[in-house]
Parts: structure tokens; sequence; C-alpha cells
């Protein structure tokens, strides 16, 4: 890859590359902010609620087991049965849930690489804010 010299649409001199100007940091949500900025990396909405079910599915999983072995009359055996089997449950939930967004996300990472790569050849032009990549 070449180092461009000068801006294809007007060939002005007062060139940068996106990268260095999204470093040196401009207003975020601007036309320019848009056009320069990195594609977005992927994030999983369901990674969170996947990981809140195992905690909360394992606390109540422990709570359970807790009182089973400390308390001993049948109304505690029952709750605590109760707690471990919903404990159980959430924690398989959660695990199924956060596999499920690392799958998808695994999915996503190749065109998510393939842009940020494009990405860092793309050059901005001070004068027509025009953009290009270098080639
Ligand atoms: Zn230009």
């Amino acid at each position: 890859m070449n180092r461009p010299f000068e801006c294809p649409g007007c060939g002005s001199e007062r060139i940068q590359k996106a990268r260095i100007i999204m470093r040196a940091g401009i207003p975020i949500g601007t036309e320019t902010s848009r056009k320069l900025s990195p594609p977005a990396e992927p994030t999983s909405a369901t990674e969170p609620a996947g990981r809140y079910s195992i905690y909360v599915g394992a606390s109540l999983l422990l709570i359970g087991v807790y009182t089973l072995l400390t308390m001993h009359t049948l109304h505690a055996n029952q709750i605590g049965l109760f707690l471990q089997t919903t404990g159980l449950i959430l924690v398989f939930l959660g695990i199924s849930l956060w596999a499920l967004s690392q799958i998808k996300l695994n999915a996503k990472r190749p065109k998510y690489k393939e842009d940020y790569a494009k990405w860092e050849h793309l050059w901005y032009c001070s004068r027509c804010r025009n953009t290009f990549y270098d080639s």
C-alpha cells in the first residue's frame, strides 16, 4: 500500500488517515465522525442476559443447597428443592444464552475484521471533506 500524496477529488495535500484523525479525537455525532469512524465491533445483546441468568441461577442453587443441608423440616426441604431446581434451570438457560451469543459473535467476526482492515486504509481530505482509500 502506498501512501497517497493528494486527494483524488480536489488535489489537496491536506489529507490524513481516518485512524489518525479518530485517535486525535473529533466531536462524535458529526457527519465527519460518522464518515471516519471505524466499523463497530460486533457485540451481542443476549450475552449480558446469559451472564445475569448464570449469576442468579448459581445463587439460587447455593441457597437451595444451603437450605437443604441446614434445615430439616419438610417445608424447608420443599423450598430447598424448588430453589435448587430453579437455580439449575437458570444456570442452564444462562449458559445456553451465553453460548448462543458467542456463536453469533463468531459468525460476525470475519466481516468485522475485513471491514476494519479496509477502514485502516481510509483517508480524509480536510479541504473538500472527501474520503478515499489508498491502494
Ligand atoms: Zn479533497
